[in-house]
């Protein structure tokens, strides 16, 4: 079975994401842990989490995926941004322990002007200050699109990062097609190449989620533009094949498509015929 979802305003709560996925056809879903500007996260609600923790048991959930804020930098160089980055990850990590198994995805960060090898630095330091042995809950990188100073805009940068955190387990990626197209690996028209890289720098078993986009700019543009699904320069011919590749059918998919709830709907109908 296709495992797919979409992102979810998280407003109302993980029960109520959870009805409004059963209601589009989806089986999971994306949400992020706080206002995605940062700052102050709602206090967890045991009711909450026990009805949605009864309903996916149910309805045979995936993985369910919270987004850290995107304007979290683990690597910038101002000490009080990283030391927010520490506050936000630790805290968005305990939260979820309250809904144990799923997983949690941040943006490695921006190293604007130190280098990349001095931001990998920074985020290994910080990843191996908040992981804990105990921790159910797996934390994926994602795969950035490259622009700007961003880190992990290639693979070989998410494997530095994963090759130097100690509770390496507790870790994983999070690949985004809109992304990783823009960055300049072409998953339209060499899937198999972009796998064989990614399983020989990272380990193909490091993959864990994938964000279902098409995408606004051409082929390793290095922008971060997401579109709805084939209407965008990856296109729905090789969304297709990749929602059905051996390597990766099985894994959960959450769409990221400029949409509401309705519009997300069709693209899950759709995918799911397209799945064979
Ligand atoms: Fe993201
Ligand atoms: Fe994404
Ligand atoms: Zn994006």
């Amino acid at each position: 079975m296709l495992n797919i979802g979409c992102h979810l305003s998280a407003s109302k709560g993980y029960e109520h994401m959870g009805r409004e996925a059963l209601s589009i056809g989806a089986n999971t879903f994306q949400f992020f842990t706080r206002n995605p500007r940062g700052s102050s996260v709602k206090k967890v609600s045991e009711k909450d989490v026990a009805a949605m923790i009864a309903l996916g048991q149910e309805h045979h959930f995936a993985p369910l995926l919270g987004h850290a804020p995107y304007t979290l930098n683990a690597c910038s160089a101002d000490p009080r941004i990283r030391e927010f980055a520490h506050m936000v990850l630790s805290e968005d990590l305990r939260n979820l322990e309250y809904l144990p198994n799923n997983f949690y995805t941040f943006h490695p960060g921006s190293h604007v002007g130190q280098g990349a090898e001095a931001g990998i630095d920074l985020i290994v330091r910080l990843l191996n200050q908040i992981l804990r042995p105990e921790q159910t809950t797996t934390v994926l990188l994602e795969t950035m699109s490259g622009k700007g100073s961003e880190v992990g805009g290639s693979f070989d940068e998410l494997s530095l990062i994963l090759g130097r955190v100690n509770l390496t387990e507790k870790m994983g990626v999070c690949l985004d097609t809109c992304h990783v197209y823009s960055a300049g690996y072409n998953v339209v028209n060499e899937l198999d190449d972009v796998l064989e890289q990614f399983n020989k720098c990272i380990g193909i078993e490091k993959l864990k989620a994938i964000h279902l986009n098409d995408s606004m700019t051409p082929y390793a543009s290095k922008k971060d533009r997401h579109a709805r699904i084939g209407e965008g320069t990856i296109g729905l011919e090789a969304i297709v094949k990749i929602i059905n590749h051996p390597q990766l059918r099985n894994l959960p998919f959450y769409l990221e498509t400029p949409n509401e709830v309705s519009g997300y709907g069709k693209e899950i109908r759709l995918l799911r015929e397209k799945y064979t």
